[in-house]
């Protein structure tokens, strides 16, 4: 398993990737807190964007790129990241122990006893916590 570049850091920390890095194993890498806050960076960044390029153009050109550039930074990306987050969220339900679990929360991928992301991996608790789900 391969160790995060600084780019790497910086590329997880705004999300932008199309797909799970192979470093991210042990957890899971899309979660809904890690969607939000990478969404609210890249408008942060979006918002800074605008200001600068309203003091070059003209505010219809700015209004425009701002749209887009909210689209296609901001919305698309978390949309396409929460669709993937319930994904594997569904892989971890059908294929894994933990799935079947009472202990198990799906909102948030955490076994509730450990208070451990779950993934499709082995159970964090190595089945010793299992309990069915009723
Ligand atoms: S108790 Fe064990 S099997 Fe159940 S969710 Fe937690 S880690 Fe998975």
């Amino acid at each position: 398993m391969s160790e995060p570049t600084p780019t790497d850091k910086i590329l997880d920390l705004f999300l932008l990737r199309v797909r799970e890095p192979e470093y991210s194993t042990d957890a899971p890498y899309y979660t809904t807190g890690s969607i939000v806050s990478a969404a609210l960076l890249r408008l942060v960044v979006v918002i800074l964007a605008g200001y600068g390029l309203r003091q070059v153009a003209s505010g219809q050109v700015t209004w425009t790129v701002m749209l887009f550039a909210l689209w296609a930074l901001v919305a698309w990306p978390a949309y396409n990241q929460y669709v993937r987050f319930n994904t594997n969220i569904d892989d971890i339900k059908r294929d894994t122990l933990c799935g079947v679990c009472r202990h198990f929360n799906p909102t948030s991928q955490l076994c509730s006893v450990l208070d451990e992301h779950v993934t499709t991996d082995v159970p964090p608790c190595e089945g010793e916590a299992w309990e069915p789900r009723t």
